[in-house]
């Protein structure tokens, strides 16, 4: 579709606005709503229910019934599979209008946001036709014993998620919570909830039994709250911020010992050590790392290492692919980088802009740009002589922000890209094999990209090292993540 048709149906698009509990859409108890803003223009999307603990508690209550009733955990699993591939055939047919609300809600280019609803509904896949091919053990015993290690769904499951990539976060939890059997809680972050609310229909339609699926729109403060301290929870799953990721831990601790896992922040290290191979495939991926979403990915690649007799070609390399990043319009399919999810984030990204200029050398962008339409745009940006302990090469700004740190010898490059409270992502460039994969092995870091940046895909676990997080989203290893095992031993 060309800008036109997507600015003339976004202009008709019916904005979802209520939660989803037991089944149905309701409004929040309190009776309360808050402002969806789209960022690319500043102007009200809708209003959205606002939920708080009383709707967490319906919404818990209903999930826990509908658990304990076995409907959708005892189904079998290939039943529970056929279900889920209609959900996602249903998503698929309403592609556009889910990539056209993601992109209304977070300033996300139309283009990416149609990527991610792919994306989304392929992890549905995934997980729906792993589900019957997942089997259990048969421990060594003596005749007159047989013990079966069986694994099971956990109960309610809440997953409490990011406005960065709404839809596929969610889908990340979700699909492989269901498909597991478990019932389900969503909420997702105050800035994004169209996608999560939209689909809620579609698995009602699907066949997925009332209550095994909810949407909870509202506050972390307040709905994230609560859903961390609530007893009857077995399990959060988290993708967010550090900061907020160990309050979970806390509300954990202070309530039923629910399971956490955690997808936090990230500082990712990219080093482009003397001999990289093909530096303009280099080139094009390092931008792409740090200009991607806008650089609100936890895995932005946000600290270039590159070795000192290679780093001004590579900078000027970076800053050209920069000028190809313009801030655009987001319905424009030709736009590849949009506005910053709101106002409160593009001034925390435009503080450590000016933070950055104190401290190192400002190379290329650092200003705010497209005020006339009222949105939140920031330029590519990008630092040289950068210091290791400065705060915009230790802290995570979530915007296109790059800092660039020369090193001569690699084992400084490797004790830089350690020296952080995260271990999400890296990267290393090398020609020389035992360089590249002697220093894949000694980067603390969760995923380590090799003469690349992003490879990946639905079939490898994602999750990070140190403060980036505890557990792992995709692959079978999140499948296991929303179960709990259980032994039973019989006498025979
Ligand atoms: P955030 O931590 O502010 O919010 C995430 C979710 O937590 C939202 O749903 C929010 O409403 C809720 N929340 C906020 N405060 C809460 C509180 N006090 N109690 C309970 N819940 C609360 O993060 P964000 O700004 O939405 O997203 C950006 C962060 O997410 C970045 O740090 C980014 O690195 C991280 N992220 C990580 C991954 C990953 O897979 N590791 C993926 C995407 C984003």
């Amino acid at each position: 579709m060309l800008q036109e048709q997507w600015v003339k149906r976004a202009q008709s698009i019916a904005i979802p606005s209520k939660a989803f509990i037991d089944g149905r859409y309701v409004d929040a108890l309190s009776g309360r709503t808050f402002d969806d803003i789209n960022p690319a223009t500043g102007k009200l999307n809708g209003k959205v229910a606002e939920c708080d603990a009383a709707d967490v508690d319906a919404a818990v209550r209903a999930a826990r019934r509908a658990f304990r009733k076995r409907d959708w955990a005892g189904m079998d699993p290939r039943a529970r599979k056929k279900v889920l591939l209609k959900a996602a055939d249903l998503m698929e047919a309403k592609s556009e209008e889910l990539a056209l609300l993601e992109t209304l809600d977070i300033g996300k280019p139309i283009r990416m946001a149609l990527n991610d609803v792919a994306s989304s509904i392929a992890t549905f896949r995934w997980y729906a036709e792993a589900i019957d091919k997942v089997y259990g053990e048969i421990g060594p015993t003596g005749d007159n014993d047989m013990s079966l290690v069986v694994r099971e769904a956990i109960g309610v499951v809440a997953a409490v998620v990011p406005w960065n990539f709404p839809l596929l976060m969610a889908s990340w939890k979700i699909a492989p919570a269901l498909a597991a059997g478990n019932s389900v809680v969503l909420k997702p972050a105050e800035q994004s909830p169209l996608t999560a609310i939209r689909i809620a229909e579609f698995f009602a339609e699907a066949g997925v039994p009332e209550g095994v699926f909810n949407v909870v729109p509202g506050y972390g403060e307040t709905a994230g709250k609560a859903i961390g301290l609530h007893d009857d929870i077995n399990m959060v799953a988290f993708t967010g911020s550090t900061q907020v990721g160990k309050l979970f831990l806390q509300y954990s601790g202070q309530s039923n010992m629910k399971r956490v896992s955690l997808e936090c922040g990230g500082k990712s290290p990219n080093i482009v050590m003397a001999d990289a191979p093909n530096l303009e495939q280099m080139a094009d991926a390092t931008a792409e790392a740090i200009f991607y979403n806008q650089g609100e990915v936890c895995t932005a690649g946000s600290r270039l290492y590159v070795h000192r007799s290679m780093r001004d070609k590579v900078v000027e390399m970076i800053s050209e692919r920069a000028r190809a990043w313009a801030p655009g319009d987001p319905l424009d399919p030709a736009t590849s980088f949009g506005s910053m999810v709101d106002e409160g984030h593009m001034k925390r990204v435009l503080d450590y802009i000016d933070i950055g200029k104190s401290d190192a050398t400002l190379a290329h962008g650092g200003a705010q740009v497209r005020q006339e339409t009222g949105g939140f745009y920031v330029e590519p940006t990008i630092f040289t002589d950068v210091k290791q302990d400065c705060r915009i090469c230790q802290e995570e700004i979530f915007g296109p922000v790059l800092s660039v740190i020369d090193f001569d010898d690699p084992e400084e490059a490797i004790a830089m890209a350690n020296d952080s409270q995260y271990g999400l992502a890296a990267a290393v460039w090398s020609k020389d094999i035992s360089t590249a994969l002697k220093t894949a092995r000694r980067l603390e870091s969760g995923i380590v990209w090799v003469n690349n940046w992003d490879g990946c895909n639905i079939t490898v676990p994602f999750g990070g090292y140190k403060q980036s997080g505890i557990g792992r989203d995709r692959s079978l290893h999140a499948l296991e993540k929303y179960t709990e095992m259980k032994l039973i031993w019989v006498r025979l």
